[in-house]
């Protein structure tokens, strides 16, 4: 069983590249990112095409927690010290009016619930007090909390969707307008000018390759800056017994947690219980983190309601918690390796690699060189 609860039934029939075809530029990839460069670029009025070697949302975006978080993979007063107050801010800013703008673009799958973190020790809960004196230092949304799920924070601009409903949205909306994704295709080489898969040939001018998990593959020389990692999940059967209003976050963001308006769980999380396998390309759940899981939900979260689902997947972490965003190769860029958060970053990210490809500034670009600037400057790398 690898299945992620939200993946309630197909999509459309999947075309795959046949033959030779042309357009200004080929997105590689078609999780939420290549979706979000796509519709960058339609509106840019440039012709593209996206491909994908599975199907749409197969990759992380249609198999993650669903939670939409503002900043970046590491905490707001982490990213302070790292890329600096001001840059810090812009980016918080950026991403919490993504998850807005997500929001209204499908309110009936994203819900503003806020998000809680909470402590699992007394050392966490003087971290949320750092992170809480950070974001109140820079005037952004933040309460301190304590209710049935433990103590800590509630950030109330966050929020929470069904991923793989968001992403199949996307690519209907896509295609709707007439345009072209390729699935079941994967890509076996990209150079300047063309993507070739085993049965066919995208010719373009430029590429953007919007994978997270795995892009040190098609990119070896991003190694060992960007690497990937397995995150594995599980989800119950409608849990009466328990009732969670908002996600929550636990231990630095390892553990992670939903119920679903019908009461359905997803619980993820337990990484660290064995890192160095959890390193890999690999995308089964194994049993030892799954074991994590089961134990956390019956012990901890007090859940009674029966397993139904396991699933996981890849996702890449870089050294300075900063998603890669650059071109890689002669017309050749590359978008992904989000840290294990990447809804919300990697639409923007990938929304600023199709302006940057078409030769249009990007303000969310802009912030992520000053980060990686003031970072190489004075920072020292953090990560969960
Ligand atoms: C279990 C789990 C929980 C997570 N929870 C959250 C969360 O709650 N909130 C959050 O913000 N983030 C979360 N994340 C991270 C988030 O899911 C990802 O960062 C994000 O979805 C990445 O989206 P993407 O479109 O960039 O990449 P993906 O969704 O991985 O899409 C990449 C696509 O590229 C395709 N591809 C790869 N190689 C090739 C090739 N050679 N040729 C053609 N196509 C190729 C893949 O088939 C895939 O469909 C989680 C991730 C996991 C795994």
């Amino acid at each position: 069983m690898n299945l992620p609860i939200w993946d309630q039934g197909t999509g459309p029939l999947p075309l795959p590249l046949e033959g030779t075809v042309r357009a200004a530029v080929c997105v590689v990839g078609l999780g939420g990112s290549g979706l979000a460069a796509l519709d960058e670029l339609s509106k840019l009025g440039v012709a593209a095409v996206g491909i994908d070697a599975g199907l749409v949302g197969g990759g992380a975006a249609g198999r993650n927690g669903g939670f939409l978080l503002a900043g970046l993979a590491n905490f707001f007063h982490e990213t302070v010290v790292l890329y600096g107050r001001e840059t810090a801010t812009a980016i918080y800013l950026q991403t919490a009016a993504e998850i807005q703008r997500q929001a209204c673009e499908q309110p009936e799958i994203i819900h503003l619930t806020g998000s809680l973190r909470v402590a699992a020790d007394a050392a966490e809960l003087a971290d949320c007090q750092l992170q809480l004196a950070a974001l109140r230092a820079s005037g952004l949304p933040v309460e301190s909390y304590a209710g049935p799920e433990g103590v800590g924070l509630l950030l109330p601009t966050d929020g929470v969707m069904q991923p793989l409903a968001r992403v199949r949205n996307l690519a209907a909306r896509w295609r709707a307008e007439g345009g072209q994704l390729y699935e079941n295709s994967p890509v076996r080489k990209i150079t300047k000018g063309a993507v070739v898969t085993a049965s066919g040939t995208i010719l373009c001018e430029r590429v953007i390759v919007a994978v997270d998990g795995r892009l040190e593959q098609i990119f070896p020389e991003l190694s060992p800056h960007v690497r990937t990692a397995r995150l594995q999940m599980l989800a119950t059967a409608p849990a009466r017994e328990v009732n969670f209003p908002r996600p929550v976050y636990r231990r630095q963001g390892y553990d992670y947690w939903q119920q679903l308006p019908d009461g359905c769980l997803a619980l993820g999380g337990f990484r660290d219980h064995a890192e160095a396998a959890e390193w890999t390309f690999a995308t089964e759940p194994t049993a030892l983190i799954q074991s994590r899981l089961d134990k956390f939900l019956r012990e901890d979260l007090k859940v009674r309601a029966a397993v139904t689902h396991r699933w996981a997947a890849s996702v890449a972490y870089t050294t300075d918690g900063l998603p890669v965003l650059a071109e890689v190769r002669d017309q050749v860029w590359a978008v992904g390796a989000y840290s294990g958060t990447g809804n919300i970053v990697g639409a923007l990210s990938a929304r600023a690699a199709a302006r940057l490809a078409c030769g249009q500034p990007s303000a969310w670009a802009d912030l992520l060189s000053q980060a990686r600037t003031y970072c190489g400057r004075n920072g020292r790398p953090l990560g969960h």
